[in-house]
């Protein structure tokens, strides 16, 4: 089954303990599609500039994604540029340069509008919206996500997205700023109400949370002895729910519980090494190794 997604593909410049990168390939559309790439095919909508080459393009080159709906206009791509804190729990964004972002109006090839699965990454809700009205049917799976600018900025948008999504995947910040609840439970309860079946709850380095119905699933995050840049962490974790989903095709109790261990295992990939570095080299029996790692990790007799 396919998955379309939708939002930035950037240029970052990252400082961690670690080191530092002046400029590498980012975007959360980026990372989601690389990470999704490994389990579905993938089709991507957004937009770059002139200075996104054919060499940058090779991120996307010989895996299953579709970069037709990959615009690429006049003047320069997206530049994001941020700071992590000495524990690397923090994070300070230094820049943000729209670019050719700041005019970007998402067009679906006629082709993606029969997309069954979905995924809207970080943009505005209102060309959140736009992607969903040029759905042709209705799909099978529409994932949202979202930060706290819009939550504040443009919550009215936003709180009508919501009532047509079937997951919302936000951090535990997002979470408690939407719903102004601090218990993480009452949070998920509250944010159903507003429309979304489904929550996941992503908490950094404490794992991720499933809220559906009167059930909550939780899977940790992979203890790590090497973590070198949390960047496009929430977004790979997205991108491997999100292709785990749709290569089951279908959404029950146990596709679910799958879809969010292989998003814990993209995401404890991708902050092994700065940006895609990681992400970009997997081979897929490491996937499968680190999943049953983290069964190994999680079982235990009654
Ligand atoms: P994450 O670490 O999962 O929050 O995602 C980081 C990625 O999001 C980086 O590669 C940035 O290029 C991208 N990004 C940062 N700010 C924004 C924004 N305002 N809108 C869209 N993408 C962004």
């Amino acid at each position: 089954m396919t998955l379309l997604v939708v939002g930035s593909v950037a240029f970052d410049a990252v400082e961690t303990p670690h080191g530092k990168v002046e400029r590498m390939i980012g975007g959360a559309a980026t990372y989601f599609a690389v990470a999704a790439s490994y389990f579905v095919s993938v089709r991507l909508v957004g937009v770059v500039g002139e200075d996104f080459t054919h060499d940058d393009a090779a991120i996307f080159r010989g895996r299953r994604i579709d970069t037709a709906g990959l615009e690429r206009v006049k003047g320069l791509t997206f530049f994001w540029a941020g700071r992590y804190s000495p524990d690397m729990n923090d994070r300070t964004t230094l820049r943000t340069d729209l670019n050719v972002f700041a005019d970007f109006q998402p067009k679906l090839p006629e082709i993606y509008r029969k997309s069954p699965f979905v995924f809207l990454a970080n943009i505005q809700p209102a060309l959140q919206r736009s992607v969903l009205q040029q759905m042709g049917a209705r799909p099978k799976v529409v994932a949202l996500d979202t930060m706290n600018y819009w939550i504040e900025g443009s919550n009215a948008e936003l709180r009508e997205l919501l009532r047509d999504v079937d997951v919302l995947m936000i951090n535990d910040a997002e979470a408690r700023q939407l719903s102004g609840e601090y218990n993480l439970l009452r949070a998920g309860r509250a944010i159903r109400a507003m429309g979304p079946k489904m929550l996941v709850i992503k908490r950094g380095e404490h794992g991720a949370l499933l809220v559906e119905g009167n059930s909550v699933f939780s899977v940790p995050a992979m203890p790590l002895d090497k973590v070198h840049d949390p960047t496009g962490a929430g977004d790979s974790f997205a991108g491997g729910f999100m292709g785990s989903l749709a290569a089951a095709g279908r959404v029950n109790s146990a596709s679910l519980r799958k879809a969010m261990v292989y998003g814990s295992v993209m995401g404890s990939f991708a902050v092994e090494h700065f940006g895609l570095e990681r992400l970009r080299h997997l081979k897929r029996p490491e996937i499968n190794a680190r999943a049953r790692q983290f069964k190994k990790l999680t079982h235990f007799n009654l």
